[in-house]
C-alpha cells in the first residue's frame, strides 16, 4: 500500500500464500483491524475445502495455500515433493494430478477472491508468498477464473507482490515511525 504493488489504490486485500494464507484487507485507504481478527481469509471456508489444523473442515488454506499444493500432490501421487514450484512444473508438463490440484487451488482462491471483491468493493488483490513465484502460471488463470465469478461487480485487478520476504519489515518499521509521530 505503501510502497509495492498496491501504492496509491484504496481499495486493496493483500493475501500471502505459503505455508498458509493470510492477508491484509484495505477499505477505503485504511487497514481494517476488526480487532486483530481481520484478514483471517485461510480459514474462511470454501466449496471442496479439507479437514483443518485449526478445527474446521473447508478452509481455504487446506487447498488453495502452496502447502496444501504440495501436500495434495504427495498424496495423489505417492511421490514427495519439496513445494508447489514443483508441482507448477508438473503440471506444466501435462501431468494430471499436478494439474488437477493446481486447478483445485486456483478455484478455491477465485472462490474467496471474488466473495472478497462482492463484499468490500476491492479493486485491486495483491498476492505475495511463496505461491506468487509461479508467477504468470498462477495469476493468468486466477484472473480468468475470478472474472468468471463476477458480473456487475467492480473487477479487480490481481497483482504480484513486489516487496518480498521484507514486506514484514517495512511494515512493522512504518507502524513504528507511525506510532512515534502520533500525537
Ligand atoms: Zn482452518
Amino acid at each position: 500500500m505503501r510502497f509495492g504493488a498496491a501504492r496509491g489504490l484504496d481499495d486493496v486485500v493483500v493475501i500471502i500464500v505459503g505455508t498458509g494464507i493470510a492477508g491484509a484487507v484495505f477499505c477505503d485507504g485504511k487497514r481494517v483491524l476488526g480487532g486483530g481478527y481481520a484478514g483471517e481469509l485461510g480459514h474462511a471456508q470454501v466449496p471442496g475445502g479439507l479437514d483443518c489444523t485449526c478445527g474446521l473442515r473447508g478452509c481455504l488454506e487446506t487447498i488453495g495455500s502452496a502447502g496444501a499444493i504440495a501436500r495434495r500432490y504427495s498424496e495423489l501421487t505417492g511421490q514427495t515433493v519439496p513445494g508447489a514450484r514443483e508441482v507448477f512444473a508438473a503440471a506444466a508438463a501435462g501431468d494430471p494430478a499436478g494439474r488437477r490440484v493446481i486447478d483445485d487451488a486456483i478455484t478455491a482462491l477465485a472462490f474467496s477472491i471474488a466473495q472478497l471483491v462482492a463484499i468490500l468493493g476491492t479493486e485491486a488483490v495483491v498476492i505475495g508468498g511463496g505461491l506468487a513465484q509461479a508467477g504468470a502460471a498462477l495469476l493468468d488463470p486466477l484472473r480468468l477464473r475470478v472474472k468468471q465469478n463476477l458480473s456487475f461487480h467492480r473487477h479487480p485487478v490481481l497483482l504480484a507482490a513486489q516487496m518480498g520476504q521484507d514486506a514484514g519489515l517495512i511494515g512493522a518499521a512504518l507502524r513504528a515511525r507511525g506510532l512515534l509521530d502520533a500525537p
